[in-house]
């Protein structure tokens, strides 16, 4: 007998079987024992979440000659019949392949002819959002208004691609994602019947592995029997098949970005590269290890959530000691984006070494430029060229908190480094005279100007942050921007430069402005004193 896959061999026969889709099953049941069952349905929800295994079951159910409470019986001659795939009453069509409206007219043709044994046939057309416009019009109809004994279930994937005259004419139903536990608890009746000794942690991996599938995580289950014949299966043979990688390359990966250490970070996914493992998981996998380390630190009641191994847990639990909150939530962030780009991308690693690269490094990161304390390491590295610069330093007593976690020290991480950068004696007047220029200001500038705040460019140059693009960019040019240049070049009795700047809505201003308001300059010059005279 050939070999048959376990998705296949498992499949469940009766409704009691389906694991996670209580809902829908509750629904169907009821609907069988009040013989009340409709005429379309259409079943949606990601792939593996038991569209295919529950119009199969409904199929029978219909045609059961004893269902026993809303399930089919399983021994009528209708049950096995459809369970072997040789009723006429039961037509799987599949529309990916047969998607124009030439296979829906033949499906119309046959509707009319009723069926020969048992008491109704059942359309399944799987991946339905695959038909063409014409297709779905041609459909349409016989949809709205068929013969009694005729049952359409459509599934799919996409359920946004489905006009809306046909998601009107059938009941929906919504398949949702299976929970771990689910996936774990049907795996674990599988390796059972099939009398396969399995470690639990192998298990609960492949169950999270499959992400909401039951269908993809009995196929990794397969896979992983498959390499490991006869033996015992335990976690590191299925990390091993899985391509997955140890906990231990995740908590070196995390202190190599952790320190800022590009070298490293470079260096351990070389070694992943060379293990084969597939890199999409390997994101997806330092995701999740991110995840966890962010619930250890919130709480100490995280062991179930978080789901490892003692050991594991006791190395995460220390790591999560030295490290900042902050910090992993960007890193959970930026991870999670590379994660979506990648999943199609042809140059994954390079993705993905351009990553650590930017957290290694963030000054090469626009978006994130906030990192003032790495900024200054440069100056100081070209020390002639930004003489000047420096003797601002000394002097200018400028107090500037680096941006957490970016650069924070790994030892002291939740201690801020409280840093020093020069502001020119022009800007730091005018930050001064600025409560004072607003009053003067009139509208709508002063309005606008209210809201704004100042901060310096790298190149020293005034910048007027706005939260809001319209006016970021009211004020860059045009007849507004030079209103405010005459307006500070006047108050400042020379030519100040500026440039606006707009906040996204992702950044906040301490984050990725050096903030000049909040800084006590103190300086008492002499036109201030005139003015008080
Ligand atoms: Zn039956």
């Amino acid at each position: 007998m050939g070999y048959v896959a376990l998705y296949r061999k498992f499949r469940p026969p009766v409704f009691e079987d389906v694991k996670g889709q209580d809902h829908i099953i509750t629904t169907l049941k009821n609907q069988i024992r009040s013989d009340r069952v409709g005429h379309a349905y259409l079943f949606c929800g990601t792939r593996g979440t038991g569209k295919t295994s529950v119009a199969k079951i409904l199929a029978k159910a219909v045609n059961c000659e004893n269902p026993i409470d809303g399930s089919p019986c399983g021994q009528c001659e209708m049950c096995k019949e459809i369970a072997t795939g040789n009723s006429m009453n039961v037509i799987e069509i599949d529309a990916a392949s047969n998607n124009g409206v030439d296979n829906v007219r033949e499906i119309i043709d046959e509707v009319s002819y009723s069926p020969t044994k048992g008491k109704r046939k059942v359309y399944i057309i799987d991946e339905v959002h695959m038909l063409s416009a014409g297709a779905f019009n041609a459909l349409l109809k016989t949809l709205e208004e068929p013969p009694s004994y005729v049952m359409f279930i459509l599934a799919t994937t996409e359920v946004h691609k489905i006009p809306i005259t046909i998601l009107s004419r059938c009941q929906r139903y919504d398949f949702h994602r299976i929970t771990i536990d689910t996936i774990e608890g049907r795996l674990r009746q599988v390796v059972d019947a099939e009398g396969i000794q399995v470690e639990e942690r192998a298990l609960r991996y492949i169950a999270k592995t499959a992400d909401g599938s039951m269908r993809d995580s009995l196929s990794l289950l397969d896979q992983c029997i498959a390499f490991n014949y006869g033996e015992e299966l335990t976690y590191d043979k299925v990390l091993g098949v899985l391509g997955a990688v140890d906990t231990e390359v995740f908590q070196k990966l995390f202190s190599a970005l952790y320190t800022q250490d590009a070298n490293s970070a470079l260096t351990i996914l070389s070694d992943v590269v060379i293990q084969g493992r597939e890199l999409t998981q390997f994101v997806n996998d330092f995701v999740w290890y991110l995840r966890n380390l962010m619930l250890v630190q919130a709480s100490d009641q995280m062991e179930d959530v978080v789901d490892i191994s003692t050991d594991n847990l006791k190395s995460l639990k220390e790591q999560a000691e030295g490290a900042d909150t902050d910090t992993i939530l960007r890193f959970i962030r930026i991870f999670s984006e590379l994660s979506s780009n990648i999943r199609y991308a042809t140059q994954k690693r390079i993705l993905i070494e351009i990553t650590l690269i930017r957290l290694c490094k963030p000054q090469m990161d626009k978006d994130e430029a906030d990192s003032f304390e790495d900024r200054l390491r440069i100056l100081e590295e070209h020390d002639e060229k930004n003489s000047k610069l420096l003797d601002g330093l000394q002097s200018g007593q400028i107090a500037v908190a680096a941006a957490p976690g970016v650069t924070g020290a790994p030892i002291q991480p939740k201690e801020k480094k409280v840093l020093e950068r020069a502001v020119p004696d022009d800007i730091k007047k005018l930050v001064s005279e600025w409560p004072r220029a607003l009053l003067r200001m009139g509208n709508p500038m002063k309005t606008y100007m209210q809201k704004a705040k100042l901060s310096l460019g790298n190149d020293d140059k005034l910048q007027i942050v706005f939260d809001n693009k319209q006016l970021s960019d009211k004020y860059s040019k045009g007849e507004s921007a030079e209103e405010f240049q005459n307006f500070i070049d006047e108050m400042m009795g020379k030519h100040v430069e500026y440039e606006t700047r707009c906040l996204e809505p992702t950044q906040t201003f301490e984050e990725s402005y050096v903030n000049l308001q909040s800084i006590n300059f103190e300086i008492v010059t002499e036109d201030e004193d005139k003015e008080n005279e």
